[in-house]
């Protein structure tokens, strides 16, 4: 019989180990993409049609495992910090990835990866698998010939260190995504190709000037000089 139509029956563990039966909940969003939302939604399932992870749960069921755990039907490592994080089914990871990108301002590897470790460990290796999914994220790599291309010949006074000079261009129409995004609004440091980007449903001056003035000077600190495409 296929281990696909059997659902195993756990046991539960001692309270004692509270790991925290919200972890789901702590997702930094609700998912948007529906297919996320369902998957979301069965996780547990979803785990035991993962074939490595099935095989885990079920020796976690007949011998207690130092870095694996079940709890509330869910598998969870357990790190030597005892830090819980949920086993992502191989079938969740792209979609996790790429919406945490693409709400997250399009941050990069680093970032994502820590935000998603917080709660969630993947089977195969988390850091690379997210990073390479990035990699292929459109938008990015989409701003990245944009800024390529707005580099240079515009500007007479090269800057010689980071925050000096910030270029401001806004990438439009994009095919209207998933979540309302039309524009993307990229801050790009001149001096150290330091990339901001903020995904923007309408791309007026009051928007534009509130990212800079609310989100990107609190955050990097001030700038001597900002570039906009009419080079003002
Ligand atoms: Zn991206």
């Amino acid at each position: 019989m296929s281990h696909k139509s059997t659902r195993i029956r756990y046991k539960h563990i001692a309270g004692k180990e509270n790991i925290g039966a919200d972890v789901l909940t702590r997702y930094p969003q609700i998912p948007e993409i529906l297919e996320l939302k369902q998957q979301f939604k069965q996780p547990s399932i979803l785990q035991q049609f993962d074939n490595k992870l099935y095989k885990i749960v079920r020796q976690v069921v007949n011998v207690a495992m130092k870095y694996f755990i079940i709890y509330e039907d869910l598998l969870f490592s357990k790190d030597k910090k005892g830090k819980h994080r949920v086993m992502i089914p191989d079938i969740m990871v792209h979609q996790l990835v790429i919406e945490t990108h693409e709400n997250f301002g399009h941050m990069g590897t680093y970032k994502i990866y820590e935000l998603l470790h917080g709660n969630y460990q993947f089977p195969n290796n988390m850091h690379r698998r997210t990073k390479k999914i990035i990699k292929l994220c459109n938008l990015c790599q989409r701003s990245k010939i944009n800024n390529q291309l707005a580099r240079g010949p515009m500007i007479s006074n090269i800057p010689t260190e980071p925050r000096q000079t910030i270029s401001v261009d806004l990438m439009e129409p994009l095919p209207k995504g998933q979540l309302g995004t039309k524009f993307i609004l990229a801050l790009l440091d001149i001096f150290s190709k330091h990339v901001k980007l903020y995904p923007l449903r309408r791309a007026t001056m009051d928007i534009i000037l509130k990212h800079i003035l609310d989100d990107y000077l609190p955050q990097f600190g001030p700038v001597q000089r900002i570039l906009t495409d009419n080079g003002t």
